[in-house]
């Protein structure tokens, strides 16, 4: 297993007094790694990603960057290298021109003209939508507005990519060139981090997976760990593994709670 990019450890973080949103949450994530995170809504996992990549401080508990302990000075480092693709790109898509919004990133970095430009068009390049330079991007698709806001974190060469139910709101035209972008940055190197609900998708994704239940880690492994234990099988009496039976069989067997099966985005 390649070298660990990113250590978080026994993070506990409460938006209000009343209730724990993680509980100690420990992760290592590896170089290179395409890690994916189920969980049921409110499980944990975005208030996780936000306090890995420096905009929520953990209460307790530590993240390290590439074995570096994350204190105030080394938060724009953090943000830098742990980019978001959050679940609605209308949330994070905030200027009037593609341009401008993809320059943003790079203009904060503090780089010089030219290399912001540089940025820009080979950000958009990868994304295959040049072409879009000058649109404003609200009147954009929902499939071309999730290009632009990949291309954001692209532009500002993070070598962490954080999606956060990605598919959510794509058509099956654009899952596919969704996963072809994947495909494309995990060769580039990137360390990609997804949060789904869509369990065929990580099976045929992740080469790890990891499941967040009521803001603690219930599971973590390899796919076929995770996802076809041999137990459950067992259990289930199954010849093959049927991917959407087997949070079912997790269940009967009490082994997950009902409250931490994910939703269902294939029936
Ligand atoms: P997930 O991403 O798995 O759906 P979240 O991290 O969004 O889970 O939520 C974890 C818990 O924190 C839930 O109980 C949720 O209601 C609560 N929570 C999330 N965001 C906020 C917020 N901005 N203010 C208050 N509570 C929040």
């Amino acid at each position: 297993m390649n070298d660990v990019i990113l250590k978080a450890e026994n993070i506990h973080y409460s938006y209000d007094s009343e209730k724990e949103a993680l509980k100690g949450v420990s992760l290592d994530i590896h170089e290179k790694e395409r890690l994916v995170i189920l969980g049921a809504n409110g499980s944990g996992k975005s208030t996780f990603f936000l306090n890995i990549n420096g905009v929520l401080k953990p209460e307790s508990g530590e993240v390290y960057y590439k074995d570096k302990l994350i204190d105030k000075s080394g938060i724009k480092e953090l943000r830098k290298n742990v980019g978001i693709v959050f679940q609605d790109a209308d949330n994070q898509i905030i200027a009037s021109s593609v341009r401008a919004e993809v320059s943003f990133g790079p203009m904060n970095l503090g780089l010089d003209k030219e290399e912001v430009k540089k940025r820009v068009d080979d950000a958009l390049n990868y994304m295959n939508i040049h072409h879009l330079i000058d649109r404003p991007p609200h009147y954009l698709s929902g499939g071309e507005k999730k290009r632009v806001s990949i291309a954001d974190i692209i532009a500002m060469d993070s070598k962490i990519i954080i999606f956060d139910e990605p598919t959510a709101s794509l058509d099956p035209k654009n899952v596919a060139i969704f996963e072809d972008a994947l495909d494309k940055m995990s060769s580039d190197g990137k360390t990609l981090v997804i949060s789904t609900h869509d369990i065929e998708f990580a099976y045929r994704f992740a080469d790890r997976i990891v499941v967040f239940c009521d803001g603690n880690i219930i599971a973590d492994g390899k796919p076929v760990d995770v996802l076809i234990d041999s137990k459950v099988l067992k259990m289930a009496n199954l010849k093959k593994p049927i991917l959407l039976d087997v949070f079912d069989t997790l269940v009967e067997n009490s082994i997950v709670k009902k409250d931490c099966v994910p939703v269902r985005s294939v029936e």
